[in-house]
């Protein structure tokens, strides 16, 4: 089975009582596997047995499917921290009693259609560094092994995660062109998947099209960008910046609003997703803002264009895009990362106007504190589900060439 490794596993070490944020303390739920807590069921001793069973909560959990996760006090931290930084259970009893995200975490292993994943989550800020800032010019993976592709998903008779992997692995291999032109691209190509597939007319042929072009198509998309013919209507950038901030609402704000521009450009975004008659004035206000934020910007934020680059690919592979979609949604699996994308630059922005420039750590920052907010949770999804138009990424693939 071909094998894709991210090379910063390599170099991991968890920097425990160092680190900014502490895994055990962010606000997520560290849910129990069913082997966990069979364990911790079965063992003899009945003190060690009632004091793990009497530290969770029944918690159902819709991303891992597992029912229950650690009790956390009122701060959010998990109960088993300890005053000192490190976790109880591990500390008394090995690495054998935690559960298993605890175990792995930040490391990841996915065994996708015809590959083996072994990634890692940028929601740890020791693990979201070493991809964004070490290495940067070597392959953020690494492939081994081979062998034949097998239980491909298909939409048709057509195999699309293979296609797409090489699509993609084409696109990201270009670095001549913008990145916001490469989701441009993907968002299109995707659009125009979905429409075939509704039809019954997608088949090998749209793809094999598609790679044997893809140089020339993004070189196409990067001159209408540079020609400023890439840009959606005010109003529909205006609800694209709406959407990806209604995101994270609380995320943004917390980056603060001292400067006058960031306090503008936030009030302006949330203006823009109120509903009613002025939301399409709200929403064109809203994209002349952006535009000129991202005029102002654009040299501070090129500087880290390797790192966000990495964060993408990264990105993708760890939301199953194109090897496993979440819920088998190829569009929904693209959007996840893609507006997540969005969203760590309205951070950065609003960390840039907040002070003078930007430093790398702003950019690990803005990677793991997004990750921990949207990462792990279904709320693209949930938007895509409450909202079928998100899912319609051709009338809106514009928008993505503003985004860096
Ligand atoms: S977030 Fe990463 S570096 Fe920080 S404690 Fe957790 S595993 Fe260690």
């Amino acid at each position: 089975m071909p094998e894709r490794r991210l090379a910063a596993l390599d170099s991991f070490r968890c920097i425990a009582d160092r680190c900014p944020a502490n895994c055990c303390t962010a606000p997520w739920n560290i849910s129990i596997d069913d082997a966990t807590l069979e364990k911790w069921r079965a063992l003899d001793d009945a003190t060690v047995r009632e004091g793990l069973l009497g530290a969770i909560d029944e918690a159902p959990c819709r991303v891992t499917g597992h029912s229950y996760s650690m009790h956390r006090d009122a701060a959010g931290r998990c109960v088993q921290l300890a005053a000192n930084g490190l976790c109880t259970i591990h500390d008394r009893f090995g690495p054998e009693l935690l559960p298993e995200v605890c175990r792995q975490f930040p490391r990841s292993r996915i065994d996708g259609y015809g590959e083996v994943l072994q990634t890692g989550s940028l929601a740890c800020p020791e693990m979201a560094r070493l991809v964004l800032f070490e290495n940067v010019d070597a392959p953020a993976f690494r492939r081994s092994g081979s062998g034949a592709a097998s239980m491909l998903p298909t939409l048709g008779q057509v195999q699309v995660s293979e296609y797409l992997a090489q699509l993609l692995d084409q696109v990201m291999a270009n670095e001549r062109t913008a990145l916001s032109v490469e989701l441009a691209y993907l968002s299109q190509v995707l659009g125009e998947m979905a429409q075939a597939a509704a039809s019954g007319a997608l088949s090998e042929s749209f793809f094999e099209h598609r790679l044997r072009g893809c140089k020339q198509a993004l070189y196409d998309l990067n001159l209408q960008a540079k020609r400023g013919k890439l840009r959606p209507t005010a109003e529909l950038g205006g609800a694209f910046w709406a959407a990806a901030y209604k995101l994270a609402p609380d995320l943004l704000q917390a980056q603060g609003n001292e400067g006058a521009e960031a306090g503008a450009l936030l009030a302006a975004m949330k203006q823009a997703t109120v509903t009613g008659p002025g939301r399409a004035a709200a929403r064109m206000a809203l994209h002349e803002r952006v535009l000129a934020v991202r005029q102002g910007l654009r040299p501070a934020i090129q500087r880290f264009d390797k790192a966000l680059r990495r964060y993408v690919e990264v990105e993708f592979a760890f939301l199953g895009f194109p090897r496993r979609p979440f819920a088998d949604n190829y569009i929904a699996s693209f959007l996840h990362a893609a507006l997540s994308f969005a969203v760590v630059q309205l951070f950065l922005w609003l960390r840039a106007l907040n002070a003078d420039g930007l430093e790398q750590s702003d950019v690990v920052d803005a990677v793991y504190m997004t990750e921990r907010r949207l990462g792990h949770s279904l709320n693209i999804l949930d938007a895509a589900e409450d909202n079928a138009d998100l899912l319609h990424v051709e009338r809106y693939y514009g928008c993505w060439s503003e985004v860096f």
